[in-house]
């Protein structure tokens, strides 16, 4: 028997909690799946200091598990460590394949965010967990008191870069280009902090090390001069990837693979909604997650509503 709930959310991150929660709270029979424990993206971010409400700041776990704890106090049961696998529409209903079997649903949310980019360069694969990682929160402490590479320009490289560098000795953040698109504030502190180098005009080309990483072989955009950048870690921030293939056949997607919406968070096959950073999207942030899964758990209880008749 495949056990069946009026709303399926996919994703346990900022957005799949917050349109649970709304679910809940509007009396829909709800269940979120996770593919690996609640809290998505902002568990790798070491501190959160631009989500209203924590006017000094909080650690992305600790808002996470909050998140997590207001939706479990409306009932709401989260399916940790189950992927999901596939995904049919049939009759009007969603069959959804999991690890521990299949879920149907009336309607369902799509809140998978978006996985980390890789740079697809020599040694980056084989050196991943030995030197090479996508997560400072997590690796940083392996580095403490050595030299890493920070690779990326955006919010992320210089967030992770700032957090680094109260760990280790020196951070050379490598950008490809000679400006970043990191906001302002996090550019100012990047700039004044005297263990953070900025390595312009420079793109990654190989990472070096036999068992562990032992520099980064960087390239000028301009002179094409190569030169090795000694270093005992490498953090790669060069953006993110959503993997919405598995959903192909229901929505549109841009480009990158992003799910196309209209303002409701409704995609092209009536009751599946995409919400979060998985959604095609002028801003991802923690805000504006948050404001797609109210949306998308709204614009879902209607469509339920109008179903039942
Ligand atoms: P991002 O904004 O897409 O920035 C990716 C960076 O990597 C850019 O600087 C880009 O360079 C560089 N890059 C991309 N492909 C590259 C390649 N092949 N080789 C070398 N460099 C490459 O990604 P993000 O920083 O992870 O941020 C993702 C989203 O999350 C953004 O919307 C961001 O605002 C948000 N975010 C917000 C916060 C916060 O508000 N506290 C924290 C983290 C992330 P170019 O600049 O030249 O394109």
């Amino acid at each position: 028997m495949i056990e069946h709930y009026e709303a399926l959310v996919i994703g346990a991150g900022p957005a799949g909690l917050t349109a649970g929660l709304y679910l809940m709270r509007a009396g829909i029979r709800a269940i979120v799946c996770e593919k690996v424990t609640p809290g998505g993206a902002p568990l790798n971010t070491g501190r959160i200091e631009n989500y209203p409400g924590f006017p000094e700041g909080i650690p992305g776990r600790e808002l996470m598990d909050r998140f997590a704890a207001q939706a479990k106090a409306f009932g709401l049961p989260i399916r940790e460590f189950n992927e999901v696998q596939g995904v049919k529409h049939e009759d009007g209903v969603f069959i959804v394949k999991i690890n521990e079997g299949e879920i149907s649903a009336d309607g369902l949310i799509i809140a998978i965010g978006s996985e980390p980019a890789k740079m697809g360069i020599p040694g980056e694969t084989e050196l991943t967990g030995r030197g090479v990682s996508y997560c400072a929160t997590c690796d940083g402490m392996f580095f403490r008191g050595l030299d890493v590479a920070v690779v990326g320009g955006g919010d992320s490289a210089l967030e992770e870069a700032l957090a680094l560098a109260h760990i280790v000795r020196k951070v050379y953040v490598v950008h490809r280009r000679d400006s970043l698109r990191a906001q302002k504030i996090l550019q100012e502190r990047a700039f004044n902090n005297p263990r953070i180098d900025f390595l312009w005009n420079s793109r990654p080309v190989e990472v070096l090390g036999t068992g562990a990483v032992e520099g980064l072989v960087v390239e000028d955009t301009i002179t094409r001069v190569r030169s090795k950048v000694a270093v005992s870690g490498v953090f790669f921030y060069v953006g993110y990837k959503p993997d919405t293939a598995l959903f192909a056949e229901y929505v549109e997607r841009d480009a990158s693979g992003y799910i196309i919406t209209d303002d409701r968070c409704a995609t092209r096959t009536p009751g599946l909604y995409a919400a979060g950073d998985v959604r095609k999207k002028a801003l991802r942030q923690i805000s504006t997650a948050v404001g797609d899964g109210a949306v998308a758990a709204v614009s879902l209880e209607r469509y339920i509503l109008e179903k039942k008749g």
